[in-house]
């Protein structure tokens, strides 16, 4: 058929839904896994097993990673590296961007060429509309390669560097941990309360549901060094914090992140911001703490 073939190497949930949406739109697709029993699921739908990694390199070009991180892809790749020459390794493991970008380097060593991706969606998510895929590293590789790339999710090319992708991976995975956490903290003061996950869904989504209009009031300012106290005063943010953090105290929940939360704006006070908006703390995060 016209449909490239793909190799996908990691079959974790990530890796399995990768290969589902490929068979789903007819591309033939080698796989190999450490643990062969993860590929049964894949065989039955139609994935060939290699016999080893260096047969899963051999078998096709485009070369799709989705391991835990960069070092299990040294720990698959390594014994087989002799086998990277002419490949494309596009590698949506997640890590940091120093790690991929010395990958790059070691695979360009080898004669492949890396291209980093970093998946915003959940394995649920592949081969739906909705999802995006951040991608870096050689421009003219990523563009030979896009129309399957698209099979899984859309993508978003963000330029050469191949530290770029995981850069903004992070950043995101950064602000969604932290909300998820945000999420979990209410969840259990509401449960302290009395109140259930579906109590506060309604009201935790009506706060997120007013972040995009935040978001940019503040990213305008930022960029603009601008901190004025004009809206709110990081002094008046003080007291709400540590008023979110007695009242978790005071239900008898864990502290740790509101305690976290007012330990940093209690930085800012110390540093001289209180007239100032609270995103003046953004200035203090910028340096690591002594
Ligand atoms: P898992 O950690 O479940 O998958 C791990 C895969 O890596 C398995 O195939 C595992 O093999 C393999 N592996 C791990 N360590 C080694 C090693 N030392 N040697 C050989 N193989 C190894 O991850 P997911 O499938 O959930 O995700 C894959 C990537 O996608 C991750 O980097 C993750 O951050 C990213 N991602 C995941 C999302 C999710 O919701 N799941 C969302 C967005 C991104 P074995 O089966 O033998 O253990």
């Amino acid at each position: 058929g016209s449909k490239q073939s793909v190799t996908v190497i990691g079959l974790g949930p990530m890796g399995q839904a990768i290969v589902h949406a490929l068979l789903g739109k007819g591309h033939q697709v080698t796989v190999w896994n450490r643990t062969a029993s993860r590929a049964d699921a894949v065989v039955a739908c139609g994935a060939v097993l290699a016999r080893s990694a260096e047969d899963a390199l051999a078998a096709n070009e485009l070369v799709v990673l989705s391991l835990t991180d960069y070092d299990a892809m040294y720990a698959v790749l390594e014994p087989a590296s002799h086998a990277l020459a002419g490949r494309v390794l596009v590698n949506l493991s997640s890590d940091t961007p120093e790690k991929t970008r010395a990958a790059a380097r070691w695979v360009s060593e080898h004669g492949g060429v890396h291209l980093t991706g970093g998946v915003i969606a959940s394995p649920s998510g592949i081969g739906q509309p909705g999802s995006s895929t951040f991608y870096s590293g050689p421009h003219e590789v990523f563009e030979a390669h896009r129309s399957t790339l698209e099979v899984l999710t859309g993508t978003d090319y963000r330029g050469d560097d191949p530290g770029l992708a995981a850069l903004l991976y992070q950043i995101v995975v950064g602000m969604f941990w932290t909300s998820v956490l945000g999420y979990w903290q209410a969840i259990a003061l509401a449960d302290a309360n009395g109140l259930t996950a579906s109590d506060v869904l309604p009201h935790a989504t009506e706060m997120l549901t007013g972040m995009p209009g935040f978001l940019s009031f503040y990213a305008e300012r930022i960029d603009a060094g601008e901190h004025g106290g004009d809206v709110e005063r990081l002094a008046m943010g003080m007291a709400s914090v540590e008023h979110v953090l007695h009242t978790n105290a005071d239900a008898g929940v864990d502290t740790a992140l509101p305690a976290a939360v007012a330990a940093l704006f209690r930085r800012g006070m110390d540093a001289g911001y209180g007239a100032d908006s609270a995103s003046s703390l953004v200035e203090l995060m910028k340096t690591a703490k002594a």
